[in-house]
């Protein structure tokens, strides 16, 4: 079913045109007539569903219908559980609305940088807001903005927003807003506590539950590579040139090798920045807009902070160091084959990390053979180590290999 027949206005549907997609995914096709119809929702479905476009277009076809005012007055509040996040919503819904009669003012708050822009830009009144919870709460404190006029809420992700501990300032948020308004409510996981925030907030909601793409979906290629430890950076580069990839995201247990990791790629003409929790929210965000405008090449990150993190074709995702856990593992490789796009997700495994990678398999249902490249086949014996499936040189035999073939068969 195309877009077309889902009710939306043709200013949204340039929009959409603007953005090329193809057709809408199940959870647009399942919210979108029902918030147009002004229902609640609790939209159960994961990053990479399409569920900020199901939001998006329902929330500003309200605007577009809605008296224009001035000074604007807040008509839709959407609460992310964090910065990244706000920015890549905020940035959505400015360009599914670009083609409004009256284009909507969309504010973008979050926290962890000075108010003072932000007092700024909020002068004049605002159509949208997307805000982490606590920074919007200050804005409110400052009265740059007067939640009492919000016809629509969206919670984003909020089984994030609770798990960070943002619960008081939600309840703040909640007081401050109309009785009767429109909710629409998404989240990956309904953990008690999220359920009983749906059942505070929402009035008859359309329930809709986008299941998970299963693991083994066939655009994302999930392969394990045998490498020794101490020679993983090089692999990476090797790789990195071999391959021509474009924009490759790196993941490492910490922050320090982040920093090392994106140091010895530099070192190497490989464009690559490190990413984590201690850089300035500034450089997160130059980081994040340098390698969506494919300026940067590859970002070494931690889990923490590539959480929310999407980026659109983004065709390889390496695990450096293994994720601690399968969950972690879930989260990672979700980076890459968004939304129908294919994708490779590799991960090294060394002698010391085999057993726990085996783990990850076993949790995954999964059972990857353990390639190798030739000229960086280990030296530490790994277990189970089997040939390649193809793709990376694995199966050929090393140079090595067959000058030892060819002594032995010299020898016989
Ligand atoms: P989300 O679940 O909102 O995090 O969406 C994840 C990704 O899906 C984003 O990169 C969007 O650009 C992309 N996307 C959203 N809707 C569609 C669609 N109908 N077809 C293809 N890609 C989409």
């Amino acid at each position: 079913m195309p877009f077309s027949s889902l009710g939306l206005s043709p200013a949204l549907l340039r929009g959409l045109g603007d953005k090329a997609y193809p057709a809408p995914t199940p959870i647009q096709l399942a919210a979108i007539p029902a918030a147009l119809q002004g229902r609640d929702v609790l939209g159960s479905a994961q990053t990479g569903s399409g569920k900020t476009v199901a939001f998006a277009l329902p929330l500003l076809q309200q605007l577009e219908s809605a008296a224009m005012e001035r000074p604007r007055r807040l008509r839709a509040l959407v609460l992310v559980p964090t910065r990244e996040l706000s920015t890549q919503v905020g940035e959505e819904i400015r360009s599914l609305g670009a083609h409004l009669a009256n284009v909507p003012k969309v504010s973008i708050v979050f926290g962890g940088v000075s108010i003072n822009p932000q007092l700024l830009r909020l002068r004049g009144g605002t159509d949208v807001v997307v805000a982490t919870p606590g920074r919007l709460l200050d804005l409110v404190a400052h009265n740059a903005l007067d939640l009492s006029s919000v016809a629509t809420l969206v919670l984003d992700e909020a089984d994030r927003l609770l798990d960070l501990g943002f619960t008081e300032e939600l309840t703040r948020i909640l007081a401050l807003l109309p009785a009767r308004r429109q909710n629409l409510f998404f989240s990956a996981t309904f953990a008690p506590a999220v359920q009983a925030l749906a059942h505070q907030l929402l009035h008859d909601p359309v329930r809709i539950t986008v299941q998970p793409e299963p693991l083994t979906q066939p655009d994302i290629q999930q392969r394990a590579i045998a490498v020794d430890a101490g020679r993983r950076t090089q692999l990476l580069r090797h790789l990195i040139q071999q391959n021509h990839w474009s924009r490759v995201l790196v993941f490492v247990a910490t922050k320090h090798a982040a920093e090392i990791v994106a140091d010895k790629l530099r070192k190497a003409r490989i464009y690559a920045e490190p990413f984590h929790g201690e850089l300035s929210q500034g450089k997160r965000t130059q980081v994040l807009a340098d390698f969506k405008a494919s300026r940067l090449k590859v970002v070494v990150a931690t889990d923490m902070a590539a959480r929310g993190l999407d980026i659109a074709l983004l065709p390889v995702v390496v695990n450096y160091d293994l994720p601690r856990s399968a969950l972690d593992y879930t989260h990672r490789i979700g980076r890459t084959g968004r939304a129908g796009e294919p994708g490779i997700a590799l991960s090294f495994v060394s002698a010391d990390s085999e057993a726990h990678f085996r783990l990850i398999e076993k949790r995954q249902h999964l059972k990857l053979a353990l390639e190798q490249v030739e000229g960086f086949e280990p030296l530490q014996t790994l277990g189970t180590a089997a040939p390649t499936a193809g793709g990376i040189k694995g199966k050929r035999p090393s140079k090595k290999d067959r000058l030892r073939a060819a002594a032995a068969a010299a020898g016989s």
